[in-house]
């Protein structure tokens, strides 16, 4: 009877519960595993998040890809059947699983019929702990991570790299400003030994989330305490600090990208101040603003660009705003100018308030439909679990409707006060410049050979 009535109070309290994508039952077991458990709307179906607190920030320029690495190696298998086995247990309960590993963090994404979602995250849990892997298995990982990263490594990337051909223009600035490794990571080098310790020092269950949500099964609780409760905690290891601007880097460059063409990309790339209160929100409401102010200028006024863009990108430990055209090439300087005279009018004016304010108000209007359906709440609550308090996640809409126009004012002052860094990315040559070396070289070889003749008959 009080099941029945504790069912039905869950039921009764089920639409607003699950309405509020912000409120989520949270609670840490005894072994330290965070868990983050959420009823969805969408019936018959659970998204499963598992992270771990390792990703590629973790580990030096020689050794970033052991945690990628790694992460590949947990699919080898947990029985005789191999990785072939492994992925027919999941076939036959219905579901489907990926795994990803990012500067902060290494997740498996599952996707599962609700029905079997105890024995999905049993199979998760075995591949946790009872994969073993080979050498041949690293091997195999090992070439599979090289084809991800974009092929061989071959010499002559290699050799652009180092002479700062290889990289787009905010990776090149990254790597001038020591935020950044400057070669692609190899993994040839890595060891069995150096894979086994990354899981030992950082595969605990005190560095992990699991995140579930949809259509939760009724003894979920009951059997994550007895089943992920049985992991042993350790110490994990510690979070290297993140590289901050160690040298200074050219406030102008030309990279020269491709042999031949006549596009051109101007980039305006400048570190941002950091804020006390709300950075996050009050740099991408700015971010907003540019894109629509260089829009308006680089497209409808002057029509250098299809679509120049204003982005936010983090490098190591610096987060840092560009401002993006894609132009023909001899439109470059043109542009410049464009840019310099934006950058002029709002030190000078300030943000339009009327601009500000609606810009402000689409952002918050995004936010009631930019997470819908399961998987992209799971997806949510995974890229914000740093936000998570007291069973809650912080509301963005309230966050953004918190930004003032003084304070957005006061960042877009600090923001284009500095100089930045300017990069133009451009091919050798144009076709203009290609047709007058070819002209040039056949008058030379024509040139040239009425010499020879005219020194044979002479
Ligand atoms: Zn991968």
């Amino acid at each position: 009877m009080r099941c029945l009535l504790f069912a039905c109070l869950l039921l009764g309290s089920f639409p607003s519960f699950a309405l509020d994508r912000f409120q989520v039952e949270g609670y840490t077991l005894r072994n330290g595993l965070q868990l983050l458990l959420k009823p969805g709307t969408d019936r018959g179906h659970v998204a499963i998040r598992l992270v771990v607190g390792v990703g590629l920030d973790d580990f030096g320029c020689e050794e970033k890809e052991l945690p990628h690495l790694l992460e590949h190696l947990l699919f080898s298998g947990i029985d005789a059947s191999g990785e072939g086995g492994l992925e027919e247990r999941m076939q036959a309960l219905g579901g489907e699983w990926n795994a990803f590993t990012s500067n902060a963090d290494t997740t498996f994404v599952i996707e599962a019929p609700a029905k079997n979602q105890r024995k999905v995250l049993d199979l998760l849990l075995a591949l946790l702990t009872q994969t073993r892997f080979d050498d041949n298995a690293i091997n195999a990982a090992k070439q599979v991570v090289e084809r991800e990263d974009g092929g061989h490594y071959s010499h002559l990337q290699r050799w652009l790299d180092r002479q700062d051909l290889g990289h787009t223009a905010s990776n090149q600035l990254a790597v001038e400003l020591g935020l950044k490794c400057p070669e692609r990571a190899q993994v040839d080098d890595l060891t069995h030994e150096q894979l086994e310790q990354v899981r030992k020092d950082w595969y605990a269950p005190n560095n992990m989330t699991l995140i579930v949500v949809g259509d939760l099964d009724k003894l979920l609780p009951a059997y994550l305490e007895r089943a992920y409760g049985a992991l042993e905690a350790i110490n994990p290891g510690e979070h290297p600090p993140l590289p901050q601007i160690q040298t200074s880097a050219a406030h102008e460059r030309t990279l020269t990208h491709g042999l031949v063409g006549n596009g051109a990309k101007l980039h305006w790339l400048v570190p941002e101040p950091v804020l006390e209160d709300g950075h996050d929100q009050t740099f991408d409401l700015l971010k907003d603003y540019l894109d629509w102010a260089i829009y308006r200028q680089m497209r409808l006024a002057h029509g250098l660009s299809y679509g120049p863009w204003a982005e936010r990108e983090v490098f190591g430990g610096v987060g840092f705003m560009s401002l993006n055209a894609d132009l023909e090439r001899d439109d470059v300087s043109e542009a410049e100018q464009v840019l310099e005279d934006l950058k002029a009018d709002l030190l000078r004016d300030g943000l339009n308030a009327d601009t500000f304010n609606r810009l402000k108000q689409a952002a918050i209007a995004r936010q009631a439909w930019a997470v819908q359906g399961n998987s992209a709440l799971a997806d949510y609550y995974w890229s914000a679990i740093g936000d998570y308090e007291d069973g809650r996640f912080t509301n963005p809409a309230r966050e953004l409707q918190g930004v003032t126009l003084q304070e957005a004012n006061k960042a877009m002052r600090e923001l284009l006060l500095q100089p930045g860094y300017l990069r133009i990315e451009k091919p050798l040559l144009s076709y203009d410049q290609l047709m007058w070396l070819v002209v040039a070289v056949a008058g030379l070889l024509v040139l040239s050979l009425g010499a020879w003749r005219f020194h044979r008959a002479g």
